[in-house]
């Protein structure tokens, strides 16, 4: 159930997301990322608007908070690769240059490098927003398929990779180290790549699902970006609002609902804390890819973090 919570700005809480390339970019459930976000939203009263941008759609920056572009075979990729350079890349850049989170996987994310280098046929030109490449070495070359786990901010994420092409950092700064799988080539335990809020992955299986803790730092950077000037501006200029909260922040939503937690609570100066979920279930399909994976020390980490 949507609960419709009014901010102390008396707005409620909405944001859109942009998802490109439904039709065409879609593998491994890449969609279950969105519906993770959703949901996530939604238990939280928070509005998750989605937007479908298709071929010959141009990307009006402005009008979203948070971008998707899933993965896809090379067939698909090829016309995506044109638009996506044709139609929507003065958009898109200004979108990240904007700090706009953004999450790009597999076939997506190659094409936010510099290029994709299929087994047959021209180059795909990418955005060059990373500083990367990718050369897929024909169909007898090793093609990195599995379940995959990486170290990141600490903790770990775990997924779902296949692909052929191999993906090469220049200067972009990966995601996260492999601790078990392929990542962006067989060669250097990297994966992935940031660039400001952007953030490329091979991860499929749907990612978001697995690693709750991901799916609301992206979502954190999304209302902060939205909301955080805003909130700066009420917690100096009308303290009064305060609604009892801790620190010197307010409570940005106040009040329990059947169970639910209150939405977003701002504790410090342009910070607003999603509040937790219930994650038991999230949590326990994360250790059990871990625990497949044979690193039986991380999925234990988990498993305590979650009892303790
Ligand atoms: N076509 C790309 C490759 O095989 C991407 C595949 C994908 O998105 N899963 O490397």
């Amino acid at each position: 159930m949507t609960q419709s919570f009014k901010s102390p700005f008396n707005q409620s809480l909405t944001l859109t997301l942009g998802h490109l390339y439904p039709d065409q970019l879609n593998l491994y459930g890449d969609r279950g990322n969105i519906l993770t976000l959703r949901r996530r939203c939604q238990m939280r009263g928070i509005e998750l608007r989605v937007v479908g941008l298709g071929m010959g759609d141009a990307l009006a920056p402005d009008e979203y908070d948070l971008l998707f572009i899933g993965g896809g075979q090379d067939k698909e990729q090829a016309p995506v690769a044109q638009d996506l350079y044709e139609v929507k890349g003065i958009g898109l850049w200004a979108a990240i240059e904007d700090d706009m989170p953004v999450l790009a996987v597999c076939g997506g994310y190659q094409l936010l490098a510099h290029y994709y280098r299929p087994a047959e046929g021209p180059d795909m030109r990418g955005l060059g927003v990373f500083d990367a490449w990718t050369i897929h070495r024909g169909w007898r070359s090793q093609r990195c398929v599995g379940d995959i786990a990486i170290s990141w901010n600490g903790s770990t994420l775990v997924g779902f990779e296949n692909h052929g092409g191999q993906t090469y950092l220049g200067t972009a700064k990966p995601l996260g180290r492999v601790l078990k799988g392929y990542g962006n080539n067989a060669e250097d335990h990297s994966e992935g790549a940031i660039y400001r809020n952007t953030f490329g992955t091979y991860m499929h299986g749907s990612l978001l699902p697995k690693n709750p803790h991901f799916a609301d730092y992206l979502l954190d950077l999304a209302l902060r970006r939205k909301y955080g000037a805003r909130l700066d501006m009420l917690s100096t200029e009308e303290p009064e609002a305060s609604n009892g909260a801790n620190h010197s922040g307010l409570s940005l939503i106040s009040g329990s609902t059947n169970g639910i937690v209150p939405t977003a609570t701002l504790v410090q100066k342009s910070t607003i804390l999603l509040t937790q979920l219930d994650d038991k279930l999230e949590w326990e399909a994360h250790a059990s890819i871990l625990e497949r994976l044979g690193l039986h020390s991380e999925a234990a980490a988990v498993l305590r973090r979650l009892k303790g």
